[in-house]
């Protein structure tokens, strides 16, 4: 059983790289497993080291969160709880607990539980911030005369491309459009390279419509990536955490790339961790967003609240938390996301990155329902913190329409 499942996860894992072999000779794949797992133990124990020092960096709380990297093993978390997911975290994850998604099978209960709305995109106004939720960590944020776009994906699977089938998690809930529907798009900021963020088709699909006006923000070693799919290069902007960068075309805008407590890979050995991961600062004349990504819960939020806050509008992820010893250093649970929203100063937040694919093991619609029992025990209101349908906008601006910065 667990052969089978490590053979299916490599195969699954390795992509594109295995397009001409359907299948994987078992001793390749043993091969494969012991210098993966032999990797992820020196990872651990270089990370081990490394943890010491960044200790020492964290101990004073205003010094900004730095990602250490080496050639060999990539970036890698400075944060004290962080701990790397290794091949044996996921057979621990897929043998020890119990899946409870209980998606239905029925269609018409998925529709009348999670509705998948049309948009109905307004124009910019430069006094609102409006946020549009098309589905997991993609939405559409409308501020100050801009247009982002936070890790498109549009696609129904999220997963490498196997001899010309995506094969990946499926998602359950449709998006709520298509790129031909959305409005101008001038940036787009992406999280991470994982699949449920970041699509080749989406990808492909916005510069075919928006060429040379559309901006990539992009974490460290991502631009030839964005470059291979067709993106220009001067419109590809690759980020270190707390770089800054300005939107070209809209003076005043900012864009800050800054931490999240995470990882990447789209193959696993072969690239694990090779690129950056981060969460993204939108900084306007007017008014601020705050797009923390796909992320465990890391003593940078204050650092990012204290440096660009507060928001007007924070997005941040509540879903994929269970079981919580597998998904703690990669993924918040809802309280966690309201120590966030907190943190980062935010005024309003919007949670994302759940009801689209099946992730991880906690039922379909608990995330919201956690969310409810976490916003009542620090006495937030569900408006101050709210979940969005698929497709559905809100305008948060404040009354006057000005930041309080
Ligand atoms: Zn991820
Ligand atoms: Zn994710």
């Amino acid at each position: 059983m667990i052969w089978w499942w490590i053979r299916r996860t490599l195969y699954l894992s390795l992509g594109r790289n295995l397009t001409r072999k359907r299948v994987v000779p078992i001793t390749t794949v043993a091969t494969v497993t012991a210098a993966a797992v032999i990797a992820s133990k020196k990872f651990d124990s270089e990370n081990s080291g490394q943890d010491k020092q960044s200790k020492e960096v964290m101990a004073d709380n205003s010094t900004p969160s730095v990602c250490k990297y080496s050639k060999m093993w990539g970036f890698s978390n400075p944060f004290e709880n962080w701990r790397e997911p290794n091949l044996m975290t996921v057979v621990k994850w897929k043998t020890k607990y119990t899946n409870e998604t209980n998606l239905p099978e029925d269609k018409k209960i998925l529709d009348e539980k999670l509705p998948v709305l049309t948009p109905s995109f307004k124009p910019n106004a430069h006094n609102d911030v409006c946020v549009t939720w098309i589905g997991h960590a993609t939405t559409l944020v409308q501020m100050d005369g801009v247009n982002i776009l936070t890790d498109p994906v549009f696609s129904d699977t999220a997963g490498p491309s196997i001899c010309g089938t995506v094969v990946g998690d499926k998602r359950y809930r449709p998006p709520a459009c298509k790129v031909g529907d959305l409005p101008d798009i001038h940036a787009v900021v992406i999280s991470h390279s994982h699949y449920d963020h970041l699509d080749s088709q989406s990808v492909h699909d916005l510069h075919e419509r928006f060429k040379e006006n559309i901006h990539w923000f992009v974490p460290k070693n991502l631009k030839s990536w964005f470059t291979g799919c067709g993106c220009r290069k001067e419109n590809v902007h690759e980020m270190d955490w707390w770089e800054e960068k300005d939107m070209p075309g809209h003076p005043g805008v900012k864009l800050a790339f800054t931490p999240a407590q995470h990882w990447s890979a789209r193959n696993i050995v072969l690239d694990k961790n090779k690129t950056l991961w981060g969460s993204w600062c939108v900084i306007g004349p007017k008014h601020r967003f705050h797009f923390a990504g796909d992320t465990g819960y890391c003593e940078a939020f204050k650092q990012i609240g204290e440096k660009y806050g507060p928001f007007d509008l924070a997005a941040i992820p509540i879903g994929a938390y269970l079981p919580r010893p597998i998904m703690e250093p990669q993924h918040v649970d809802p309280a966690q996301a309201v120590l966030i929203h907190q943190d980062v100063q935010a005024k309003k937040s919007v949670g994302i990155h759940w009801g689209t694919f099946a992730l991880a093991y906690e039922y379909y619609l608990q995330p919201p329902q956690d969310l409810k029992k976490a916003l009542e025990e620090k006495q937030i209101s569900e408006e101050e913190f709210f979940v969005l349908k698929h497709g559905e906008s809100r305008n948060v601006s404040t009354e006057d329409g000005q930041s309080k910065l």
